[in-house]
């Protein structure tokens, strides 16, 4: 049976260049990069090595990269260690949206329960902040700001240059979670004005569990894990050699492949929307209109729950995801989805399509030639959305 992937934002393929470099790294070069004798040296510089591509990819040093264990740590790592650093001292208020990823979302909740103020400010239809709103909630007790770069369900993107500005103005640290964003689209550090960025391998092609965290010269992170002095004091643990391996050289192909895959995948996916658009009544596309990743297509389809879609899709063949949360039998929306303003039906009826680096016209094709037909016959069985499933 013919399969096709549309799920990349929730994860990659291995790219075989990438399983190639990490392969040595299993068995013949071993070496703890710690060690000073020759089998750490080996290790040593291939770690070295990868931090190297992984500032290349987003225009920052060497040394402002620090390896974790993917965009859920490098995201725990930036919020909760940036504040921890000033604990007890007068900057008590924190910034972020309410679309951010959980991993960043469920951080700032872990401030506020430590006695930090956050605020979670809220964004419109379009799916991307107003900058404007970000300075108007800065106050004097201000100390950081997380806006994610591209959103992982509907693939906006937000203004960081503006917003990195106002942090700059107002002398706040500023971080963004660009795990769905870098090696998709340009990422420059100083463009952008961030202190902290997040990215994480598997999205781009790389290993599953490792991720780089990048802290600009001269910001201080309090760890969140203690032990050893490795990765300059900020995450102690002995280095996952094999997958910062592979997270070097998934970012070296990135950055060779970014704008030939940007173009290609954007084309693929209007097509495959506006395909959709046509065949579908009534099916609309979150997120339309602002600017996104070229790989993201989030889609409403008005009187079909999207958990019976999702799994009659899979049954012929074709791979995506819900914006929904199941858990312990109760139903929640999507946040990303009602904070743009859906409402939980629209919210419930919704699926996420995102393409990749290897997907083809003719899987554009496949999609097309399945999906009204589902919809039409759930919608013909099942006007009603009642449950959705979860969503990794
Ligand atoms: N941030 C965003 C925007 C994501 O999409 C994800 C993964 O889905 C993460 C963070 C978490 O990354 P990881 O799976 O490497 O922990």
């Amino acid at each position: 049976m013919r399969r096709v992937y549309f799920d990349h934002n929730a994860t990659t393929p291995v790219d075989p260049e990438v399983l190639d470099a990490m392969l040595p790294y299993f068995s013949v070069e071993f070496g703890n990069a710690s060690s000073i004798h020759a089998f750490g040296q080996q290790t040593r510089g291939a770690v070295e090595r990868a931090r190297q591509s992984v500032a290349a990819l987003l225009g920052a040093q060497a040394s402002e990269i620090t390896f974790t264990s993917g965009g859920t740590e490098s995201d725990n790592l930036a919020i909760l260690g940036i504040v921890g650093e000033l604990r007890g001292g007068e900057k008590k208020h924190v910034i972020t949206t309410q679309i951010e990823h959980s991993a960043a979302l469920s951080s700032c909740h872990a401030l506020a329960k430590r006695g930090m103020d956050v605020t979670f400010l809220p964004i419109g239809r379009s799916g991307v902040i107003d900058p404007r709103d970000v300075r108007m909630a800065i106050r004097p007790t201000t100390v950081f700001i997380t806006v994610m770069h591209a959103n992982n369900e509907i693939g906006t993107l937000q203004p960081l240059e503006e917003i990195g500005r106002i942090a700059a103005d107002a002398d706040v640290w500023f971080h963004t979670d660009a795990v769905q964003s870098a090696g998709k689209i340009p990422v420059d550090v100083n463009r952008l004005g961030v202190d902290l960025l997040s990215l994480s391998a598997h999205k781009i092609y790389g290993p599953k569990g490792v991720g780089a965290l990048y802290v600009r010269k001269g910001t201080h992170l309090e760890p969140v894990l203690y032990g050893g002095h490795h990765e300059r004091d900020r995450r102690p643990g002995t280095e996952n050699v094999p997958g910062i391996v592979g997270l070097g050289r998934a970012a070296e192909i990135a950055r060779e492949k970014l704008s030939s895959d940007g173009e290609r995948v954007s084309r693929l996916r209007d097509r495959f929307e506006n395909g959709v658009l046509a065949a579908v009544a009534d099916a609309r596309v979150n997120g339309a209109g602002a600017p996104r990743v070229p790989n993201t297509s989030n889609i409403m389809f008005p009187g079909v729950a999207s958990e019976s879609l999702l799994i009659a899709l899979d049954l012929k063949g074709l791979a995506c995801s819900s914006g929904s949360a199941c858990s312990s039998g109760a139903v929640t929306p999507s946040h990303v989805l009602t904070a743009v303003g859906l409402c939980a039906a629209e919210a419930r009826s919704s699926l996420r399509f995102s393409l990749g680096r290897h997907t083809t016209d003719s899987d554009v094709d496949f999609a097309l030639s399945v999906l009204p037909g589902e919809v039409a016959r759930l919608r013909a069985i099942s006007p009603e959305t009642k449950r959705a499933p979860v969503v990794p």
